[in-house]
Parts: structure tokens; sequence; C-alpha cells
């Protein structure tokens, strides 16, 4: 069954005297209990669009042109501010990157949990906080009914993302916002994150969408991908396939650029894969956006912009070159 259904979305950001195209006509869909992964370089259009489903982009100058993003049978796209607080935290629950941002530096791990459930549910303070040290424990944090005292900077990073998982899943949502949740976290800690996400979907069946800029996360927890070019999607497919075999010489690129095992990668560093950066979106290249730094370019990818095609069971490219040629 399909949960979360995002159909033709595209997001715009109203600068003065621009605007920025940062997601363009993209569709994307999560069943029950599937992982997919969000996959781009920093600028592609990830974030704004996993803002989108919760509706949290900065309105109004971000706009939705067009689209529609369901959740089971509710429109999210436009829709009012109390159906959207029933959703989030509720039904559909986010992460970020830096745990440190989302975090209340003024209130105990413990305070910031129980809250949330008290805000959800009809748990009274006592259980509430009962509630919580039982999800700290389930994140795998070492003595949770101490933890609950803590105030956020007296965790490590690695603790603090697990007590932000615990607050995600308070009330055990059917779709879990992972975005670059093991970015700000070294290798190590990183693996355990992904891990413990990895266990709690075992447990739970929710689904997850994980946006990373690593195809080695993906590999790691995904079963379906979708890389994601200068706010377009270029290519999607099962995780397995679409890793062994890429269609697009994008997804190529970045396949090359996976970290080898134990070496840590500086933060921003140039993709060893592909030249060249990222275009801005608001000058974006005409014909295909990655031709630039593509080293299959033709001629005619710089004029027309390839649509996404199906090229096998469950396997979309927007390329010019012949699938099979890379
Ligand atoms: P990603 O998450 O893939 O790194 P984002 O979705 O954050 O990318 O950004 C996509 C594009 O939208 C970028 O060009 C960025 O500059 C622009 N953008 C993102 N957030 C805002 C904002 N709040 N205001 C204006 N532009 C934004
Ligand atoms: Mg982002």
């Amino acid at each position: 069954m399909t949960l979360l259904n995002i159909k033709n979305l595209s997001v715009n950001f109203a600068l003065p005297g621009r605007t920025v195209n940062a997601v363009q006509n993209i569709s994307l869909n999560i069943e029950e209990g599937q992982t997919v992964a969000l996959v781009g370089e920093s600028g592609s259009g990830k974030s704004a669009t996993a803002l989108s489903i919760l509706q949290l982009l900065p309105y109004p100058r971000a706009t939705h042109p067009q689209g529609s993003i369901t959740f089971k049978d509710t429109e999210l796209l436009g829709a009012r501010e109390d159906t959207l607080q029933k959703i989030r935290g509720r039904h559909i629950s986010m992460i970020f990157q830096d745990p440190m941002t989302s975090l209340n530096p003024v209130l105990t791990v413990g305070e910031q949990i129980a809250e949330t459930l008290l805000r959800h549910t009809a748990m009274n303070r006592r259980e509430a906080l009962q509630k919580s040290a039982d999800l700290l424990s389930r994140v795998e944090l070492p003595s949770p009914k101490e933890k609950l005292q803590y105030y956020p900077h007296q965790l490590s990073g690695g603790m603090r993302q697990r007590v932000m998982i615990a607050m995600a899943l308070a009330c055990a949502p059917r779709v879990l916002i992972a975005d670059e949740p093991t970015t700000a976290l070294d290798v190590l800690i990183q693996a355990q994150i992904l891990e413990l996400l990895e266990n709690l979907k075992k447990e739970t069946g929710m689904s997850i969408l994980i946006i990373t800029h690593d195809l080695g996360v993906v590999a790691e927890i995904a079963q379906r991908v979708l890389v994601m070019y200068a706010g377009e999607i270029v290519e999607s497919g099962p995780a397995k396939a679409l890793l062994k075999s890429p269609f697009h010489p994008y997804t190529k690129g970045l396949i090359a650029s996976i970290p080898k095992l134990g070496t840590k990668k500086r933060p921003g560093a140039r993709l060893e894969g592909i030249p060249g950066n990222i275009p801005s979106l608001d000058q974006r290249p005409s014909g295909c956006p990655f031709h630039p730094r593509c080293s299959w370019a033709m001629e005619i990818c710089k004029t027309q912009n390839p649509q996404l095609r199906m090229i096998e069971a469950q396997r979309q490219v927007s390329c010019h070159l012949e699938p099979g040629s890379l």
C-alpha cells in the first residue's frame, strides 16, 4: 500500500529580483514498510522536497506552483495548519542532520520527549516520562532513566541523534523522514545510527525516506533510490540494481565517489567521480542540466532536457544516452 505519494511537486523560492526553482516536477512514492533514499549533491533540492511533505518550508517565500503530496487520503500541500499538526510527529516524523538545532538547549531530554507524547496522546506527565525512558532504551542509549535528566549539550553528537530518533518515534509514526541523519557524525557512529534505524524499521514496520548525499548510506539500508540533480529526478530504481549498473552518468559519478571504508571525507569535498559543481538553480544550463559536467554529453544534450523514461521494470532515467552505454 502506498503511504506517501508525491506527484509532480515543484518548489520555487522567490528571492529579491529572481526565482529559484529548487524542485522541478518530481514524483515519488513510499510504500508501507519501505525505505526509499533520495540522493544527490548539496543544493540539489532534497531538503526542499522533504520540508514540503510536512509543509515546513519558509512560506510565502517558498511556493508550490503545482503538484500534490498525499499521506494516505489526506492532501498535505496547502492543507490547513490544524490538519498538519495532527499529522506532524504523529503519523509522519522528521529528523535532521544536526540534532543540536532541533533540540531545545534549555529543556532536559526527558522533558522534550515527554512534550511530544503529551501533545499527541492522553498520557499524564508521569506516564509520558516513563514512556520517554522506554524510548531512550529502544534507541539503545545507555542508562536511559538517568539520561532523562540530561540537557542536550551534555550528550555526544551520536547520543543527541539517538534522542532525536526517540522523539521522532514517540508516537509510532508510519513514515520517518531522515534528512542527512548521519552526515554530522563520524564514520563509526554513522554505521551505528543506520543499524539502529534499520532495526527500528523491522520492529515497527514504519516506512523511511532517507535523504543523503552518500550512496554508501543507500547501499546499507534503502530498497529504492531516487537520484536528484538540480531539482529534478534523473534516475530511480531498486537500490541493488541501480548501484550495480547505473544508467545515468551522474549516478555513475556518485557511485565512483563513495568513500572507501575507513576513510573520512572532508565535508563539502569535491566528488571524485564528477568534475565541476552543481549549477546555481536560478541560472540552470540549457538542455540537460548535467551536460556541462558530463563526459558523455552529445550535441542534443545542450539543447534538449531529456524526459524521465521507463527503461525496465521499476527503473527510470532521464538521459539521451542509450541505456547500458556507460
Ligand atoms: P539539498 O538539501 O539537496 O542540499 P536544498 O533543498 O536545501 O538542497 O536547496 C535547493 C535549492 O534551494 C538551493 O539552490 C538553495 O539555495 C535553495 N533554497 C533552499 N532553501 C532555501 C530558502 N529557505 N530560501 C531560499 N532558497 C533556498
Ligand atoms: Mg539538505
